[in-house]
């Protein structure tokens, strides 16, 4: 029995349920419909709870999951009364147990199963930090094979909590290659018998896996948010906010409005922020990130310096930000790092870059009047508790098995 189908959002078409990024007529997005229209919590530990909007088929058993909190003490630096805090990393203390530190394991999860379960056997990406660890670390779990490609400079990212596995196949490339270099090669990577890229944001269980924090804040706060605080990079967790309110509107003991999305970028690289200032849905290169090898240079929080973003494509960020009466911040570093102690010493936990310039933007926004005092908000601290982990775990850095040259090498000279 099938629990969803994919619908394309541009024209329509549908699809059973198998692992596609794309649609065969155009290049908007698809869209996992449901066949269950009402939230049913299952009596899973973390992300498995979710399992009604969750593109598998077995209920996931991981304790990693997202947690939403009433914050106290930064709530009332702000002077805000219903202010939630959506948070993944870990945090016993408040039952957070993404063990990688950030939002990105909640993809990983139902992205792995997905591929196990449409009859996949390794998956392959390019990442410098973040996802590569999470989905790293989710291979370990589950013996699932994944093949990561990194620059050199992501390589350190690259530590889990437990011992590696054979069944992480890490690529590095020797310095003076950069992250658009990896994600050459590993598209080259992906064309090989077997292997299958992961897709980004294309990927229903990539966007429905980061949707459970929207999922999770409804049913503690017992309503959507009417804002939701985010920084972005790719604007996959905003798309996927986005969506996850849409299912829940449709479930209707949620409220019907869609939470107002405001979304911050790190400058001085800052293309999503540019375009919808200049109410476009294209970003153009010249405007909006000229320099940008510079700019990605000097930018504070890297995870945000996505130079391909999924903003003007049908069902993209464009797209959200349009539906909810988005708005987007630019931050600068000092902002983010004035946001990053604050919010630090008044709610007891460390936070990672990007979960920084998102406490700056709500910092902005309370500041523009661009939030009511009593109105409810998530923030979400999409990556933290690293230095908490710290305290717990041994962590163990991940060995490259090859070392590429360039992104054009001949793939039997890596003999991975
Ligand atoms: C990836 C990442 C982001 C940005 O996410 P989007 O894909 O742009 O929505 C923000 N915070 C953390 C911690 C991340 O890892
Ligand atoms: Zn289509």
């Amino acid at each position: 029995m099938g629990r969803f189908k994919l619908k394309c959002l541009k024209c329509g078409r549908e699809y059973g349920q198998e692992y596609r990024l794309t649609c065969e007529n155009d290049d908007s997005f698809l869209r996992a419909d449901y066949f269950e229209k009402r939230l049913e919590l299952r009596n899973q530990p973390g992300i498995g709870r979710f399992h009604s909007w969750l593109p598998v088929q077995e209920e996931i058993t991981t304790d990693a999951g997202p947690i939403t909190y009433k914050s106290e003490a930064f709530a009332r630096e702000l002077g805000l009364s219903n202010l939630y805090i959506g948070f993944s990393g870990y945090w016993p203390e408040r039952k957070a147990f993404t063990k990688t530190c950030s939002f990105k394991e909640l993809e990983a999860h139902p992205t792995m199963q997905f591929l196990k379960e449409t009859g996949g056997k390794a998956l392959v990406l390019a990442s410098a930090g973040n996802t590569g660890r999470a989905f790293a670390h989710v291979s370990a779990l589950t013996g699932i094979d994944v093949y990561i490609v990194v620059p050199d400079s992501g390589v350190s990212n690259l530590w889990l909590p437990e011992e590696p596995t054979k069944s992480i196949h890490l690529i590095s490339m020797s310095p003076g290659n950069d992250y658009t270099d990896a994600i050459n090669l590993a598209g080259r990577i992906s064309k090989l018998p077997g292997m299958v890229p992961e897709g980004g944001a294309r990927n229903v269980a990539r966007r429905d896996g980061m949707g459970t924090v929207m999922l999770d804040a409804a049913i503690t706060i017992g309503k959507m948010p009417d804002h939701y605080f985010q920084a972005v990079g790719s604007g996959t967790g905003g798309i996927s906010a986005w969506e996850a309110a849409i299912r829940l509107r449709a479930d209707g003991r949620f409220g019907q409005k869609l939470p107002k999305l405001q979304l911050a970028q790190n400058l001085p690289f800052v293309p999503m922020y540019n375009a919808w200032q200049g109410k476009r849905r294209e970003i153009i290169p010249e405007l909006d990130m000229k320099y940008a090898k510079k700019q990605i240079e000097e930018t504070y929080a890297t995870v945000l310096t996505n130079r391909a973003p999924p903003y003007g494509v049908t069902g993209g960020l464009y797209d959200a930000l349009v539906d909810t009466g988005g708005i987007m911040y630019a931050i600068t570093r000092e902002e983010a790092l004035e946001a990053k102690a604050l919010l630090e010493s008044l709610e007891g936990i460390d936070i990672l870059p990007p979960s920084a310039v998102a406490t700056a933007s709500l910092l902005k926004a309370v500041e523009a009047g661009n939030v009511g005092k009593d109105e409810t908000i998530l923030l979400n601290l999409a990556g933290g508790g690293y230095k908490r982990l710290k305290e717990d775990y041994t962590l163990y850095q991940i060995e490259p098995v090859a070392i590429a040259k360039n992104p054009d090498i001949p793939l039997e000279e890596l003999k991975i």
